[in-house]
Formats: structure tokens, C-alpha cells, sequence
């Protein structure tokens, strides 16, 4: 493993950051108080080629191997303040593109991928229930046999993206008998099917210019060229993708922490207490070696899924393991800062304090990380580690 970035890399990284803090997140604070999803903001990223980072340029995408999507997704949440928008980007690549070029047929793929590299349409992952969160296996929503197609009931919440979203991947029981893994089937619905509802969630704490909904299916007509891979292959197809997921979502949380790093050292060395600089103070001075210790920790995890990926391997280990440590490495480095900042950390105006509520969304979404230690645990040999199998 190369423990340096290619020239062509370093390049990309650059650009990106340039175009991130000149184009994107102006209104970050506004659009955080409002709960306002930035159309004007995505406009200009998929003009800028990000929603496409990972798709071959057949379908539309830039064709940028694992490994270098990481780098960029990495710069993008180093250069923009808006973690919400960099979160709904998240979405709509490793919930909803990923799948379709993972397990799309060659029609579904033209069909759905140009317009999501282009941003015409959004895309969102649809899994989650009232009932069923990390026990994925115990999902309610059903698709029936309808003569060719199917028909879908259900309720899913949460959604990331939901009330924006034009296209979702969702999972839905197509059968009751047989082992529970073997009873789910995953689909590609779009918001235009009739029974279709969009609905926004309550507000929330933190990564509010994302939007998330309930998405109901009140008795959805699907088409079987919707299905996505097979029927009763719906939990594979989800595990399959899972470690893209679990880990590359995570990637622009290393490019914040960075942020928040600089922030930190600025402020260490700006702000004087008691005749000097409060960096003086190794109380502070610790906090920041700290962050600097978590971050390149994050990155060597997060660098290595990227490349097991560019090299055509499993990285199931690695990216749980990369998902717990940056989520929970970005809410302490977000915790640390406030701390550096003192007051000023706390009020909205210096956006701190809002890095740190868009951070504790991290070690729930994509798998609670109790539950991620309980697959590790697993995927160590620790037998029963996680109880309830199928939890994600
Ligand atoms: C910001 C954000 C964005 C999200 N976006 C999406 C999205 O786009 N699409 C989507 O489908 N969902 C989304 N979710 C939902 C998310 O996937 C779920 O919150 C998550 O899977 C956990 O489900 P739950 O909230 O129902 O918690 P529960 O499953 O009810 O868990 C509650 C608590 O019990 C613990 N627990 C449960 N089971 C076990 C177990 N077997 N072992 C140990 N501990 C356990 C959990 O760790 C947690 O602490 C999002 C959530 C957040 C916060």
C-alpha cells in the first residue's frame, strides 16, 4: 500500500478544496437555522463532476477508482462548511448509486445512473421502519406478486434525502417461509409511482440541510424490471454493498475533523489568557495533539478500505472498523473543539457548535455502532457476539 497520494491525486485534492470553499456552504449557517436543503449548492457539485466520482464515464460518472474517490470525498468535507450537503451527497452516492451500479441490470444502470451523476435525480436509501431499525431482518414493508410486477405497502423513516429524492433503494419481504435472509427483495421505486408519499421527519439535531422523511408505499405498483438483483436476494444485495457504505460515507467526516484541526490551532494561538497564547496551556495543547492522532488514525483506516476496494477485495472488517472509529473520532474532535473555543464554541455564530451536532448523527446512521462491535466481534470468530442475527 502506497503511503503517499499520486500527482494526479494531490491534483484532485486541491481542486477540490478550491472549488468546495469558493462555491459551496456560503450560507451554511442560514440553511442550518432553516433546515433548507441547498438546491443551488448540489446544482454546482454535479456540474462539478462530484455525484459521479465513483460511476464509470459510460453512465455518465468519472470513473475515479475507490482510492481516489475517498481522497476527494475526503478534500469536499475539508472544504465545505455545509456537512449536510456533503452528507446528502453521501446519501445519493453510497445509498442509492451504489446499488444501482453494483446490481443494476445494463438497463437499469443507463436508466438511473446518467441522471444521478448529473444531479437531475436524487437518490436515497429506504430501510428503515418504525419497527425496524438495526433489525433489519424484521422489516414490515411487503411487495406481493401483482400479476408481472408488484405491489408495495409499507412505512420507512428516516430517509436521508426522502423529501428531495426522486429515486429510492429500498428493501420489502416477498416471502414469509424459508430462512429470513431469503425473504427480502430489494427494489429501485421513483417518487412519480402512484402511493408513493413523501413526508418530512420532525426536525433535527444536527445535518439539517439534509432532508429526512417518512416515505410511504401505499400500494406502490412495481414493475419486475424494478427488482434489483433477484427476487429473495434483497439482504444480499444490501450486505454486498454494505462495506461501501459503512466506510466511504465516512470519508468527508476525515476532511472535517482537519477543518476542526486548524480551527483549533488558530484559536490556540489567537487567544490569550493570563498574559499568553491559551495553546500555552497543555490542557489545550493535548487536546489538539489529540485530534491530530485521531485524524491521521482516521485517514490510515479509511485510505486502506480505499484501497482493498481499488484492488478488487473484500473490506468488510475494515470499513466496520472505519465506521466506528472516524464517527466516534469526529464527535470527540467536534467535542474538543467546542472545549478550545470556550464560549465562543458554544454560540452559533463561529458554526462550532454546529459541527458537533452534525457529528452525533455518525455512530447511528449507516449501523449503530454498538451493533458495528457486535459484527466485529463476529467477524473475529467471537461467537453470539452480536444477538439478533441480521442486524446491520
Ligand atoms: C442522521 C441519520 C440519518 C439516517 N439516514 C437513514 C437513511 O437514509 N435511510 C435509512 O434507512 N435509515 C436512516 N437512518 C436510520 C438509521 O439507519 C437507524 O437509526 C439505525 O439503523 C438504528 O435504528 P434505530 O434508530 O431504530 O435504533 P434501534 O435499532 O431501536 O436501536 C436503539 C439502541 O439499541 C441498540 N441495539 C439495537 N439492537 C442491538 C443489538 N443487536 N446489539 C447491541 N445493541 C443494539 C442500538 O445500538 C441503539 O443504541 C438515519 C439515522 C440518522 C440518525
Amino acid at each position: 500500500m502506497d503511503f503517499e497520494l499520486t500527482a494526479d491525486q494531490r491534483r484532485l485534492r486541491k481542486e477540490v478544496i478550491s472549488f468546495a470553499q469558493k462555491e459551496l456552504g456560503r450560507e451554511a449557517a442560514a440553511d442550518d437555522r432553516d433546515s433548507r436543503f441547498p438546491q443551488e449548492d448540489w446544482r454546482r457539485c454535479a456540474k462539478f463532476g462530484v455525484l459521479g466520482w465513483p460511476v464509470p464515464e459510460e453512465y455518465g460518472g468519472r470513473s475515479l477508482d475507490p482510492l481516489t474517490t475517498v481522497v476527494a470525498l475526503e478534500a469536499l468535507g475539508y472544504g465545505c462548511q455545509d456537512n449536510g450537503l456533503v452528507f446528502a451527497i453521501n446519501n445519493h452516492l453510497w445509498g442509492c448509486a451504489i446499488h444501482v451500479l453494483l446490481h443494476g441490470t445494463g438497463e437499469q444502470k443507463k436508466r438511473y445512473l446518467p441522471p444521478l451523476c448529473a444531479g437531475t435525480l436524487i437518490g436515497a436509501q429506504a430501510l428503515s421502519e418504525p419497527e425496524a431499525g438495526s433489525d433489519l431482518l424484521g422489516l414490515a414493508t411487503t411487495a406481493r406478486r401483482d400479476g408481472d410486477g408488484y405491489r408495495l405497502h409499507g412505512t420507512k423513516c428516516f430517509i436521508s434525502n426522502g423529501p428531495v429524492a426522486d429515486v429510492f433503494v429500498t428493501l420489502a419481504r416477498t416471502g414469509d417461509e424459508g430462512r429470513a435472509q431469503n425473504q427480502l427483495s430489494a427494489f429501485i421505486v421513483t417518487s412519480d409511482m402512484p402511493g408513493v408519499v413523501k413526508k418530512r421527519e420532525p426536525l433535527k439535531m444536527g445535518l439539517r440541510t439534509t432532508p429526512m422523511g417518512v416515505v410511504e408505499f401505499d400500494g406502490t405498483p412495481v414493475s419486475a424490471d424494478n427488482l434489483l438483483g433477484r427476487e429473495s436476494a434483497g439482504y444480499s444485495v444490501f450486505t454486498s454493498s454494505i462495506e461501501w457504505e459503512r466506510s466511504f460515507m465516512f470519508a468527508s467526516q476525515v476532511g472535517a475533523m482537519e477543518r476542526l484541526l486548524e480551527t483549533s490551532v488558530r484559536h490556540a494561538n489567537s487567544r490569550h489568557q493570563f498574559g499568553r497564547p491559551i495553546g500555552a496551556f497543555q490542557a489545550v495543547s493535548h487536546q489538539i495533539a489529540d485530534m491530530k492522532i485521531r485524524l491521521e488514525l482516521a485517514r490510515m483506516l479509511l485510505y486502506r478500505v480505499g484501497w482493498l476496494k481499488r484492488e478488487g477485495r473484500l473490506a468488510l472488517l475494515e470499513a466496520t472498523m472505519a465506521k466506528i472509529f472516524i464517527s466516534e473520532s469526529t464527535v470527540q474532535t467536534a467535542m474538543g473543539a467546542v472545549e478550545v473555543h470556550g464560549a465562543r464554541g458554544y454560540l452559533t455564530d463561529d458554526g462550532i457548535e454546529r459541527e458537533l451536532r452534525d457529528a452525533l448523527g455518525g455512530p447511528i446512521y449507516a449501523g449503530t455502532n454498538a451493533v458495528q462491535r457486535g459484527i466485529l466481534a463476529e467477524l473475529l470468530g467471537v461467537h453470539g457476539a452480536l444477538s439478533g442475527g441480521g442486524a446491520r
